[in-house]
């Protein structure tokens, strides 16, 4: 047993974890993270390159807030770590009038007030000769919209979190957990960690470290792909292309990014197999390509030309496609944190910051009702995987 005794320890330091790490070493806590690989790495789901930033967002109104405070937190943490961590290049999102994302959008940016556009499909042609939407669609363009760099935004938090503290151990996964109303014990194979308060930040291997907690979380493989464009090379770069996500039917969802030098990034959201971090296939074929190709040879024809490469990756979705964050129900100094579905990573730094009010004073100065695991409870025990 490990004599010292920590304030927090923290299970995962990804995305989530590595924030967490950093506003409670800032705090001046003890805090001890424990992560099975080497963060910022490829096996989870905070890499790749780059990530989605937007204001008006829309899978809900209750978002935005909190997004807001995620640029303000990924500001203080260039300005802290010296590092670039965000590049403004605004967002156009694309869909039928009443569609998720356009209604979606909408609703957010009149709601809280925020600067937008409603471009028809003349002016966004005017605009973007790299776009090809189809004559009934609508766009909505979001200037703060853009892009993080995962990578480093990790390495900032976790750099950050050891300056300032933390004890953080490296390719040390923790194999169990248990707690009593006093403190919390980890234990990983080279000893047993205690501390006042535990969070559990480990993605896509969470529903492993429950406790026999059943939660619906269900692990998807994710594929990236970057295409050297046909044409029009310029009109590519982030300083003309914006980040993109057309919503072209009921469910079907691609998103990408300018081209920073490796290519234009491109995916389908959830159209990947279930998975497990274990049996995940972690290489890209010709079937992940098709359906990517196909809606840019319609949509962005300048873009499908060679596939430069590709990356797999991980969400960890709820069947709402909201974030799960909450209080363990048998214990109240553990705190479950699943901030993905998908569309996490934009909140990584806000999160850090609500993770470490909830371990020190057990509540958010944000409403985070609707993250609660109560919404799960009329899911019929057959669908939890
Ligand atoms: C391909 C892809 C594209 C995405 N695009 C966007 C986007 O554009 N915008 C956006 O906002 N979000 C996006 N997301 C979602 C976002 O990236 C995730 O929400 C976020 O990365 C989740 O962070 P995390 O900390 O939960 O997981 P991770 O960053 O994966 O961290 C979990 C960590 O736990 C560690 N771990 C696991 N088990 C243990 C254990 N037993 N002991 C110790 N450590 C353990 C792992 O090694 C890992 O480092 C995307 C996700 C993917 C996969």
């Amino acid at each position: 047993m490990n004599s010292k005794n920590y304030d927090v320890a923290i299970i995962g330091l990804g995305a989530m974890g590595s924030a967490s790490a950093y506003h409670l070493a800032r705090r001046g806590l003890r805090v001890i993270g424990f992560d099975r690989h080497s963060p910022p790495h490829d096996q989870g789901s905070s890499h790749g390159e780059t990530r989605i930033i937007r204001e008006a967002y829309a899978e809900g109104v209750a978002y935005v807030k909190i997004v807001q405070r995620a640029y303000e937190l990924w500001a203080e943490l260039e300005e802290e770590s010296g590092r670039d961590l965000y590049l403004q290049t605004g967002g156009m999102m694309f869909g039928s009038d009443g569609s998720d994302m356009i209604a979606g959008a909408e609703t957010s940016a009149v709601t809280h007030n925020l600067t937008f556009e409603k471009l028809s499909m003349d002016e966004v042609r005017h605009r973007y000769k790299i776009f090809n939407p189809d004559v009934d669609m609508t766009a909505i363009f979001d200037p703060r919209s853009g892009i993080l760099y995962p990578e480093s935004c990790v390495e900032a938090h976790l750099e950050l979190a050891k300056r300032h503290g933390a004890e953080l151990l490296f390719g040390q996964p923790a194999v169990s957990w248990d707690s009593n109303s006093d403190s919390v014990t980890v234990r990983t194979e080279n000893g047993a960690y205690t501390a006042q308060f535990l969070i559990l930040a480990a993605g896509s291997w969470l529903p492993q470290l429950l406790n026999g907690l059943e939660v619906p979380l269900q692990v998807e493989r994710q594929v990236l792909m970057w295409y050297e464009p046909t044409a029009n090379q310029e009109l590519f770069r982030p300083e003309n292309c914006p980040i993109f996500i057309w919503d072209t039917g009921p469910g079907i969802h691609f998103y990408g990014f300018p081209d920073l030098g490796t290519g234009v990034k491109v995916a389908r959201m959830h159209f990947g197999d279930t998975a497990t971090p274990e049996n995940l296939r972690r290489d890209a074929d010709a079937d992940d390509d098709a359906p990517v190709r196909s809606f840019l040879e319609h949509f962005m024809p300048d873009v499908p030309g060679k596939l430069l490469s590709s990356q797999v990756c991980m969400f960890t979705n709820t069947p709402d496609e909201h974030f799960l964050i909450d209080l363990h129900p048998e214990y109240g100094n553990v705190v479950i944190a699943s901030p993905c579905s998908g569309h996490g990573f934009k909140f990584a730094s806000a999160m850090g910051e609500i993770l470490a009010d909830l371990a020190t004073t057990g509540k958010s100065n944000f409403d985070i009702s609707m993250f609660g695991l109560d919404r799960f409870d009329n899911i019929n025990e057959q669908e939890i995987s």
